[in-house]
């Protein structure tokens, strides 16, 4: 957090403008409840199995649950009863679904929509030419209001070489933005983990999600 608090400075930008999403994934509720002692206040999580036992371990805990792993939509009806906000929403359908697990619940869920800025094949998000005509879908959605976007670049060990995606997002949004979709505003920007966060930030994340630098490796 320090860090986090030390390269937003070095930008310019006010550290209350980036927060920290502590992932989670394979570590026990003890891990989790340790690092909400220490001040983590959001808490991310891969998978839908392994978020329940911790959200019913850490139900009385006060703190913000964010989904950051692929969402499939028969499992949809979970991630809209446990989690503030879900960040990998990466396809109309999935949206839909969604939508009417949050219309039952009495809830509108909070998301953001994963953009595949790299175009690699492997990766979740929606494609860049599609993400305009996607999200203009998922905003009439009556129970989803969209809060920005997400992306993940390639793995690079050097992080200099992840900024053009970074930017590339940042880019996108400003792009949205000028378009002036009422009722629309893509403030959060989910970009940056333990190996790159400082350059995500100068380029403009507002959530920065990190395991490692948090937790130590993961077995
Ligand atoms: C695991 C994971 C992270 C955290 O990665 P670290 O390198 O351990 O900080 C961030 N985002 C997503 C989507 C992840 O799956």
């Amino acid at each position: 957090m320090r860090r986090i608090g030390a390269a937003a400075a070095k930008c310019g930008r006010s550290p209350n403008e980036v927060r920290l999403v502590a992932v989670g994934k394979t570590h026990p509720p003890e891990t989790i409840q340790a690092a909400i002692d220490a001040g983590a206040v959001i808490i991310g999580e891969n998978y839908i199995q392994e978020a329940r036992a911790k959200f019913d371990a850490l139900i009385h805990a006060s703190v913000q649950w964010h989904f950051i792993g692929h969402l499939q939509s028969n499992k949809a009806k979970y991630a809209v009863r446990m989690f503030d906000l879900i960040h990998t929403v990466d396809s109309v359908k999935l949206a839909a679904e969604i939508d009417r697990c949050a219309a039952k619940a009495g809830k509108v869920q909070a998301i953001l929509i994963q953009v595949n800025i790299s175009a690699e094949a492997s990766k979740s998000g929606v494609a860049t030419s599609e993400v305009i005509t996607t999200l203009q879908e998922i905003h009439a959605f009556n129970h989803i209001r969209i809060k920005g976007l997400m992306t993940m670049p390639p793995f690079f060990d050097d992080p200099e070489r992840a900024r053009p995606y970074f930017a590339a997002l940042r880019g996108f949004r400003d792009q949205i933005a000028a378009k002036k979709i009422a009722g629309l505003e893509l403030n959060e920007l989910s970009m940056g983990m333990s190996g790159d966060f400082e350059t995500a930030i100068e380029e403009g994340a507002t959530l920065v999600r990190i395991g490692t630098a948090l937790f130590g490796e993961r077995q």
